[in-house]
């Protein structure tokens, strides 16, 4: 047993030559449970030259090479588990209910084979919450000082050094409801800070970095099972989602040592629950930042237009009757109460040129301030909002694919101002059965600024609520009555 625990503890300190993996299991209901396993095959075969370095440099009390260098001590073949709340394990610590009850949560398997030089270990925690993870993580520190194994004059650790080996995974937040969870920017382990020379406020140059990527080329491997269906993953590009629900972040050491961190992500998945907060899809960060832009307009040769120069007949209500917006010489406003009006052609993928004027509001904000908005097939909205000025949350201000993508900059004219979109709306395919082959894609230019590069459309843009991806053809532009008075004008598309 003791030998295993050093053992345990040697492969951790190197882990920073070969790949580790992690994975986190995330049920719908009850424990999660997190594992962290290392092949340490190449290690093995490693670990007589680390060893002899150490004890050149004796930087350190870490007598790792009585546990490393002498492979004769440790058995041919050993596959084993040691369960922590085994009366083994705990020997000689008097443990209460509850501590017996978290112990028996965590296991740790080493199965290993001298001549095929394998080595894996495996260890194993679950937990209620974040709480009961430190708490038993606390315990097991615990319980392995009073039995004195993990002496820390034998191998250089302090107390709290189980407990922080053993928490191998980075701080996150878990929302259960919503069908989240963030991950934290994470320090780099000490044990590569020290390989680094970090630690020492050592510069690292590009060529030491490119050494280091030679000698280390494993990274960290995190795969996080989620309960339901992956919708996105961001602030990471190394990831793979698996059979829908399961995705798989890799963090390079050298780009751990380039960033100074490991950096954090996020992932929202399908929470199994409906949501009926509208606040649950907000987002509020990151605010894009205003800019400055100049007006353009006038239809080209070949396109269809919608209204111009006092004339709307290239709209109607949904049940077919004249438009009851005000239609004035060159404006078109948007009546409170008459409702949305929609182009009498279907259209599909098009390209659309309007511009838009937001009505003086001074005792309105947020979402009620010179909302209304442009959809394409009468189903994916881009957000017409007076967001000069005007907070809102990031994906539901102008320019932004409602409540999908917030868009790159803020490029809205002061109120009274107008404003033009330039919409490219590429429509999404499906097949016989109605399954979605190829998500539609929008691109959008405003006041002359590029706000939305291309960007997929996850499906129908809800209020409330994920998008839905229902099969359809070519539908209406539809422009939103939704209580403010907006104005339009120079309004035309041209089918793609
Ligand atoms: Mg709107």
């Amino acid at each position: 047993m003791k030998n295993l625990l050093y053992v345990f503890i040697g492969m951790v300190l190197l882990s920073s030559c070969g790949d580790m993996n992690q994975e986190l299991i995330i049920p719908y209901e009850g424990d999660t449970e997190y594992k962290f396993s290392m092949d340490l095959g190449s290690i093995m075969s490693m670990a007589g030259a680390v060893a002899d370095e150490m004890d050149e440099e004796k930087e350190e009390d870490i007598d790792i090479s009585a546990i490393m260098n002498n492979p004769d001590k440790m058995p041919s073949k050993v596959d084993t588990t040691i369960l922590f709340g085994s009366e083994e394990f705990t020997e000689g610590v008097t443990l209460n209910d509850r501590e017996k009850y978290l112990m028996n949560k965590v296991s740790m398997r080493l199965d290993t084979d001298k001549e095929q030089e394998k080595m894996l270990m495996e260890f194993s925690i679950k937990y209620a919450d974040l709480n009961e993870k430190t708490e038993t993580l606390n315990l097991i520190s615990r319980v392995t000082r009073e039995q004195k194994i993990m002496k820390g004059d034998t191998i250089g650790l302090e107390e709290e050094g189980p407990n922080k080996m053993l928490d191998g995974i980075a701080d996150y937040i878990l929302d259960k409801e919503l069908g989240k969870i963030t991950f934290l920017d994470s320090e780099v382990p000490e044990e590569m800070d020290k390989m680094t020379g970090k630690e020492k406020d050592v510069e690292v140059s590009p060529e030491d970095l490119a050494m280091m990527a030679m000698m280390m080329p494993g990274g960290i491997n995190t795969k996080i099972v989620l309960p339901g269906k992956v919708f996105s993953v961001k602030g990471t590009e190394n990831y793979k989602i698996i059979d829908e629900n399961t995705v798989v972040v890799t963090t390079k050491y050298v780009d751990m040592i380039k960033e100074g961190a490991i950096k954090g992500y996020s992932i929202e998945y399908d929470s199994g629950k409906p949501i009926s907060d509208p606040k649950v899809t907000e987002v509020w960060d990151p605010e894009p930042v205003a800019v400055v832009a100049r007006d353009r307009s006038k239809a080209p040769s070949d396109a269809i237009v919608l209204f111009a120069d006092g004339d709307a007949s290239g709209f109607r209500h949904y049940d077919g009757s004249e438009v009851k917006w005000k239609v004035g010489k060159k404006e078109l406003t948007a009546e409170p109460g008459t409702g949305d009006i929609r182009s009498k052609k279907d259209f599909g993928s098009c390209q659309l040129h309007l511009e838009w004027k937001s009505p003086k509001e001074p005792n309105k904000k947020g979402q009620d301030k010179g909302n209304s908005g442009v959809y394409f097939d009468g189903k994916y909205e881009v957000q017409i909002l007076n967001s000069f000025e005007n907070r809102t949350y990031s994906n539901g201000q102008a320019g932004a694919v409602y409540k999908q993508h917030i868009p790159l900059v803020n490029a809205t004219s002061p109120t009274g101002d107008w404003n033009t979109y330039d919409i490219i709306y590429h429509a999404p395919e499906f097949d016989e059965d109605g399954a979605k082959t190829k998500s539609g894609t929008l691109t959008v230019i405003h006041n002359g600024v590029l706000i939305q590069d291309h960007v997929e459309i996850q499906g129908t843009t809800e209020y409330i609520g994920r998008p839905k991806n229902i099969a359809h053809g070519p539908g209406p532009i539809i422009l939103q009555e939704h209580n403010n008075y907006v104005s339009y004008r120079n309004v035309w598309v041209r089918p793609l």
